[in-house]
């Protein structure tokens, strides 16, 4: 399986070092530190003309108070393998970008992150580092009050943790597990259609992990609630974060142990088994009744892709 948005190389992002303040500023004011913009789901980034190379677009501390954003509010993401240089990213709102007079022009090639993942136009190293910034960015913008007492809270720790002022209580950024599936009685496999999907698209079952879960029973438990399934073996493929707000998706295969589907139409509107020849013109986009599969950057694509070449 090769996921995509996942870390390729081991990263030092020097977690022993973030409670050390001074350490943290002296690394933000440093002239070899530099920095990315994150507007909401869209990294600034730098293209060729015809596009088919996209890579991070990368600002001096300097630069990045210019553009009025505040440089304390960095996220650190660790120190650079290449050359030993800090890197950061900087999380502002799509608002900011479009309107604020001083930022518009330099942020205006932008491009969200689940485009620059299908166009495949950026090395998947980037990739990476702007899914780690988009996940810790959603939870700073939803963390900004405190859970316990309603007081503010201060960003700390480089961005990988909040206070509140009031009450001192510390919250750290979360991340969502969510198994997604393919079920298979071994010479087909279950897709089904939600409602929120686009026309004729079809994907794997997927749900959140839930406290007193583990992954196994995760993947039976949702299996069961969604189309009627009993699960015997499953097995964890492979797994990539999902920034979208900060989930982590855990691919599995999941044997079927009947096939008598029985679908919750609460959250599923179609779900059917399909053969091997169905599920290969599906990704292919050749199914004769034009179904279709999400595309490669997804765990979906790649569990499906897995199977069909007997890994799974
Ligand atoms: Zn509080």
């Amino acid at each position: 399986m090769k996921p995509t948005l996942g870390p390729t190389v081991l990263f030092d992002r020097q977690s022993e070092k973030r409670p050390d303040k001074e350490y943290m500023e002296a690394l933000i004011s440093a002239e070899s530190s530099l920095f990315f913009v994150l507007a909401g789901d869209k990294p600034v980034v730098d293209s060729n003309e015809d596009r088919t190379r996209t890579s991070i677009h990368w600002f001096t501390g300097p630069e990045v108070t210019e553009l009025g954003l505040a440089l304390g509010e960095a996220i650190f993401l660790g120190l650079d393998p290449a050359d030993g240089a800090a890197k950061f990213a900087v999380a502002t709102s799509e608002h900011y970008a479009r309107g604020a007079p001083q930022a518009r022009d330099a942020l205006k090639n932008r491009v969200e992150i689940r485009t620059l993942a299908a166009q495949g136009a950026m090395p998947q190293s980037e990739l990476a580092f702007v899914a780690q910034a988009a996940s810790l960015g959603h939870w700073h913008e939803n963390n900004r009050c405190c859970g316990r007492c309603g007081g503010s809270t201060n960003v700390k720790q480089g961005g990988w943790k909040r206070k509140c002022w009031a009450c001192g209580y510390e919250t750290f950024p979360r991340v969502d597990p969510v198994v997604i599936m393919v079920i298979t009685d071994g010479d087909n496999i279950v897709l089904a259609h939600e409602d929120r999907f686009p026309d004729k698209m079809y994907s794997t079952l997927a749900g959140y992990v839930e406290p007193g879960d583990d992954i196994e029973h995760a993947v039976r438990r949702e299996t069961k609630e969604e189309v009627g399934l009993d699960v015997g073996e499953v097995k964890l493929l492979g797994s990539q974060p999902w920034p979208f707000p900060h989930s982590l998706m855990l691919g599995c295969v999941g044997h079927a142990e009947h096939k008598e589907l029985v679908i919750d139409a609460a959250e599923i509107e179609q779900a059917a088994w399909y053969s091997r020849e169905e599920a290969q013109a599906m990704l292919e986009g050749k199914h004769a009744d034009e179904l279709w599969l999400p595309g490669p950057q997804s765990m979906a694509h790649q569990l499906v892709k897995a199977w069909l070449a007997k890994e799974a």
